[in-house]
């Protein structure tokens, strides 16, 4: 009896010891492993009820959509070979179970902005690459989860109704100015909208600052482009957006600087 009560109070000593040990550091992911996280989107269908509701029960695996809004019905996106030449609009939804691996892209600011992991690291070194040219990339939106942009639509729509429009026409109202659910980049996890110091808000006339103009110099280096530029609405059909930086990777950021073209003459979808 008193060998079988030290054990036990061995194994309790070990057992607060270990409880009272740091949680192991996250192992750091390859590229090759962010990329397959990307591919192949978490499993997380049950975990929130908004995901229950935008998830389609009967094609889960594709991560179609089962919501119901009249006149808006993008297509699943494809995966591409290359994940970060997934493209996103309005026509283009990401599968409703995406669910990027994220990272916090500059720590120094209260609000905690997310990206994709990959995307995250590059924002940081440019970032840090434009501060020490006197530019401060303040990072404004980021990540956005699809449940949110559902929540934000449905909120939308919901305001037209209360005002006596019909769903169809509060639905159309509400897509002119927010996205449906899975058809923003922000959901992605690969765009982030920048603003300057001092200015908690997108502007337009962010293109009138110098960190627009390093952005324009130097954001293809860390694989990032000006996804909605001035010159091509036609291709677009989608407002000029100074502050929305897309991440494409370094390899097609510099390509895309080097031929002038948009993401949708790149990738040859016409609008
Ligand atoms: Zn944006």
């Amino acid at each position: 009896m008193k060998k079988t009560g030290a054990l036990i109070l061995l194994a309790g000593i070990l057992l607060s010891v270990a409880s009272c040990r740091a949680a192991p550091e996250p192992e750091r992911k390859t590229e090759a492993e962010t990329t397959a996280s990307i591919l192949s989107p978490v499993q997380t269908l049950e975990t929130t009820a908004d995901d229950a509701v935008i998830v389609d029960p009967a094609n889960k695996a594709s991560g179609a959509y089962a919501y119901d809004y009249p006149g808006i019905t993008p297509v699943v996106a494809a995966a591409p070979a290359d994940p970060y030449l997934i493209y996103v609009s309005r026509d283009y939804a990401l599968p409703a179970n995406y669910e990027p691996a994220l990272q916090v892209c500059v720590s120094i600011y209260p609000e905690k902005i997310e990206m994709e992991v990959t995307a995250a690291e590059q924002y940081k070194a440019m970032y840090d690459a434009a501060l020490t040219d006197g530019a401060e990339l303040v990072p404004f939106s980021g990540y956005r989860s699809i449940s949110r942009q559902k929540s934000n639509f449905d909120r939308e729509i919901g305001s037209y109704v209360s005002k006596g429009y019909s769903r169809t026409e509060a639905v159309n109202l509400a897509a002119q100015s927010i996205l449906p659910p899975g058809c923003s980049e922000h959901n992605s996890g690969l765009a982030m909208d920048i603003t300057r110091p001092g200015v908690w808000d997108t502007r337009e006339d962010f293109d009138t600052t110098k960190e627009f103009t390093w952005l324009q110099a130097h954001a293809h280096e860390y694989g990032f482009i000006l996804r909605y530029p001035k010159d091509k609405q036609d291709a677009l059909n989608v407002i000029y957006e100074p502050w929305h930086w897309r991440y494409v990777g370094i390899g097609t950021a510099t390509a895309m600087k080097a031929s002038g073209q948009c993401l949708e003459e790149y990738l040859g979808i016409t609008n």
